[in-house]
């Protein structure tokens, strides 16, 4: 047995499914995971000495590569002065500072643990800011496991929505209206409904959950047309894309300007870190200004805001996305060309440091497209891919991330075991 095997087995006696975050178990692409022991740059090591190239990223936050010698450095150097204090400290207003001035959108900012806790916040933030109860999410966006967000689409038309998980009460679902991505006719066919009920649209700007699918042109200025019209904030969650699609995320490359915007992932440089900001006079009802309660013990942790502050100042130099687009997309390029030769329907896109394999003759626009993928061809291509050393996310639904470590030699690499993998396929 190997050692990977064992400490699985181990693992799900105490744990159930032996993790703790569901992708991690596999299912979707069958086989039990590698247990990793150590990464570094571009790779992680699992415990049995298996070295593979990864793009799953901690599913975000390794913009840098693992273990960046100065991301380290500051978690080292803030730990010896203590590992959490509960009152306020200057690196949290640093960061606060740092967030603000890179993200225009973002006039006052709130910091959480988790990518959760800051949807979940932002949303009662809307809620209370408005005095509306309805919420708009997208059919294949990921916001989080917070109760009114783990919601799908109901059965009729501009029905509300049924929960995804049990132990999420219907009445909670029936406050969320959940749209096809990419289709802003639904979104203005919602607000004439119910448009004075509605407090905000909260949106993965590019949806990352549901591999990766952009928006089309128009969607997103629409959203932010059909909110302001009717009085509701509109929510960008950047949790993923803040920071890793470009300096400004996908607001800046698009230059829309939501009203709160969610952040996490990349702003915590590996460590738990989670943020909410935007408008002054939205964020002016958070507690202890406002009536909207929202709180944490170890939120703005001293530990992750070192380690925050030292990612965003290193990411920061110039050139950073310029390089780090330009590697995603040789990547991109090499997967689709190779695709290509061994005749494997497929196609696949990028967005600065995040990116889509498809195996599909078309950029899919929505969960329904992604969907109708063929999902043993990616599962098999995994497996072929894992076993020869490079680590893709482990679910034909997940977007996969690009880091400043990947160089022309691992994406070389990584080409070279994508032909074996594709040769391999025998699904098409
Ligand atoms: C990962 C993610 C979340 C949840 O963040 P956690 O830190 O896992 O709670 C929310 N929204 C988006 C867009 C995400 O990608």
């Amino acid at each position: 047995m190997t050692r990977n095997a064992e400490l699985y087995e181990r693992a799900c006696r105490t744990i159930p499914g032996g993790v703790n975050s569901p992708v991690r178990a596999y299912r979707s692409v069958g086989g039990t995971p590698p247990f990793i022991e150590r990464a570094a740059g571009p790779y992680v090591w699992d415990a049995d000495k298996q070295r593979y190239i990864d793009y799953v990223g901690s599913w975000g936050p390794a913009i840098l590569g693992h273990a960046h010698p100065a991301v380290i450095k500051a978690v080292q150097d803030a730990a010896v002065n203590g590992l959490s204090f509960g009152a306020p400290t200057e690196g949290e207003v640093q960061l606060a500072e740092m967030l603000c001035e890179r993200m225009p959108s973002i006039e006052q900012v709130r910091m959480v643990s988790s990518g959760t806790e800051a949807t979940m916040s932002a949303i009662r933030l809307a809620r209370g800011f408005t005095g509306r109860d309805k919420i708009i999410k997208f059919e294949g966006c990921y916001h989080g496991h917070a109760d009114s967000l783990l919601v799908k689409a109901g059965s009729g038309l501009l029905t509300f929505g049924n929960p995804t998980s049990a132990g999420v009460p219907a009445e909670f679902a029936a406050h969320t209206l959940v749209l096809d991505y990419n289709d802003l006719d639904a979104v203005e066919a919602a607000f004439k409904e119910y448009g004075g009920q509605i407090a905000c649209i909260i949106v993965e700007p590019v949806a990352g959950n549901m591999n990766m699918v952009q928006p089309k042109p128009g969607f997103l200025q629409g959203l932010r047309e059909q909110c302001t019209r009717h009085g509701a904030l509109l929510i960008f969650d950047e949790v993923m894309t803040g920071f890793r699609v470009g300096p400004q995320g996908v607001q800046g490359r698009v230059g829309i300007t939501p009203d709160l915007t969610t952040l996490a992932k990349v702003i915590g440089g590996g460590m738990p870190m989670g943020a909410f900001g935007g408008r002054r006079d939205v964020m002016a009802k958070i507690a202890p200004l406002g009536p909207v309660y929202q709180a944490g013990t170890l939120s703005g942790n001293p530990i992750a805001v070192a380690a925050g502050i030292t990612t965003l100042r290193l990411i920061g130099e110039p050139d950073f996305y310029a390089r780090l687009e330009t590697q995603t997309a040789r990547l991109v390029k090499g997967l689709c060309s190779l695709a290509s030769e061994a005749g494997i329907p497929f196609s696949a896109d990028s967005v600065g440091g995040m990116f889509g394999i498809y195996f599909r003759d078309t950029i899919p626009t929505s969960l329904a497209e992604v969907s109708a993928s063929n999902v043993d061809a990616f599962n098999q291509f995994f497996h072929a891919a894992l076993s020869r050393g490079v680590m893709f996310a482990p679910s034909a639904f997940e977007a996969g991330f690009v880091s400043a470590m990947h160089d022309d030699a691992v994406i070389k690499n990584t080409l070279d075991v994508a032909q074996a993998a594709f040769a391999e396929i025998t699904a098409r």
